[in-house]
C-alpha cells in the first residue's frame, strides 16, 4: 500500500530524522531533499537521500513528481562529486517493495561507492 504523509506525521524512521528526533549524519540538505549516512553502510561510501515530502515509493509517485525524481538524481550525482567517488563510479538503487529489499517506507536512493561492487542482483 502506498501513502503520503506530512512531515509531521510520517511515522518512518526517516520521518523522525527530518524532525530530528534522532540523530544522522547529514552530508547534504537543502529545502526539498536530505542526505545523510547510511547506518550499516554496504561499500564504503553508502549515503540515503530522501525527499523531505513523505511519499512511500516509486509505486507512489506520478507525474506530479517528476520534478523531484529529476532533482534527486542530479543531487545523487553532485553528492557523488562532494564525497570523492564520481570519478572511480557508483551506483544509484531505489528499493521497492518487498521483494525490492525495501524496509523504510519513505522513497529514498541509496548512493553506494568507494569500492567495486559486486553483482547488482544477490541470490
Ligand atoms: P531500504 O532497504 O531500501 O528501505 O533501505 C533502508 C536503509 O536505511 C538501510 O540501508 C538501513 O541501513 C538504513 N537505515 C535504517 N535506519 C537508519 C538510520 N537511523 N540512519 C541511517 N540509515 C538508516
Amino acid at each position: 500500500m502506498t501513502t503520503r504523509y506530512t512531515k509531521e506525521d510520517n511515522p518512518t524512521i526517516f520521518g523522525k530524522i527530518l524532525r530530528q528526533e534522532i540523530p544522522s549524519t547529514v552530508v547534504y540538505e537543502d529545502d526539498k531533499v536530505l542526505a545523510f549516512k547510511d547506518i550499516a553502510p554496504q561499500a564504503p561510501t553508502h549515503i540515503l537521500i530522501i525527499p523531505k515530502e513523505h511519499f512511500t515509493d516509486l509505486n507512489a509517485t506520478t507525474e506530479g513528481d517528476v520534478n523531484l525524481l529529476g532533482y534527486m538524481m542530479t543531487k545523487a550525482s553532485e553528492i557523488a562529486k562532494q564525497e570523492g567517488i564520481a570519478e572511480s563510479g557508483y551506483r544509484v538503487i531505489t528499493n521497492i517493495g518487498a521483494d525490492g529489499g525495501q524496509e523504510v517506507p519513505h522513497f529514498h536512493l541509496h548512493i553506494l561507492g568507494g569500492h567495486k561492487l559486486g553483482a547488482l542482483v544477490g541470490e
